[in-house]
């Protein structure tokens, strides 16, 4: 009666024309066989498989994928294509959206956080309250000192001078946590005098706002807002340790 039931899957991205339907696809997802587009949610996404050994074939559902560099992740295969599988390599799209995280955002804040270490792992030891105050410093330092000397690695011009300033503000409550708590807008004033002293036309926004209205290579951009926060945090670190720095 029906077709005989293939006993191997095909390769993934093997259809002829796969490059050209993939292209022709805009917004749905290619099949992983033939490359025409599955629009989501829609009858023809008739399963999804798995892509391993950099593109050479699909997993079986009941091997233990490793995440590898061959791992290519799910796919979506359209009607056609799933006719062209043997039992034991398509999970159904229930599945999938299952094991796929929630559907929609109230799904996800029910969902609860999860955090492990990795397993084997333990933590060593605790601070000591005679250790928290060098530690502390050692630490935001270093943060600091990483954080100047790569800012791309750290985000936009924006994230870099928030992240920096947060740093100092951390410094000043360690270092002076009753001055801190008095005064907990300090840190952030002084930074609104001093880029206001320097960039006429900024008001209170970050200095990174100011910047990228500048034309100019980005690169050196970065290296202005990385001056600056250095110079600022020295002069933070110089008002509140005097000494330490003299
Ligand atoms: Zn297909």
């Amino acid at each position: 009666m029906g077709a005989r039931r293939p006993t191997t899957p095909p390769r993934p991205f093997s259809g002829p024309k796969y490059d050209r339907n993939s292209d022709r696809a805009g917004a749905d997802m290619p099949c992983a066989i033939c490359g025409k587009g599955i629009r989501e949610n829609s009858q023809d996404l008739c399963g999804w498989a798995q892509v391993v050994d950099g593109g050479a074939r699909f997993a079986r559902l009941d091997e233990t994928v490793t995440q590898d560099g061959g791992y290519m992740g799910w796919h979506p295969v359209g009607p056609t294509c799933a006719r062209k599988f043997p039992p034991g390599y398509l999970q159904t799209p229930q599945e999938y959206a299952k094991t796929q995280g929630a559907a929609s955002v109230e799904e996800g804040m029910a969902t609860p956080w999860h955090v492990a270490l990795p397993p084997g792992q333990a933590l060593g030891d605790t601070m000591d309250s005679r250790d928290v105050l060098q530690r502390g410093l050692r630490w935001l330092d270093a943060t600091l000192q990483g954080l100047l000397a790569r800012p791309r690695m750290y985000g936009s011009m924006e994230a870099v001078e928030l992240q920096a300033l947060l740093l100092v503000e951390m410094r000043v409550q360690l270092r002076a946590p009753s001055w801190s708590e008095k005064e907990p807008r300090w840190v952030l004033e002084q930074w609104q005098q001093c880029i206001q002293r320097r960039y006429r036309g900024v008001g209170n926004s970050t200095l990174a706002n100011y910047l990228s209205r500048e034309q100019g290579d980005v690169g050196n951009l970065y290296d202005v807002l990385t001056e600056c926060l250095a110079r600022f945090a020295a002069a933070v670190h110089r008002s509140i340790d005097p000494q330490e720095n003299s």
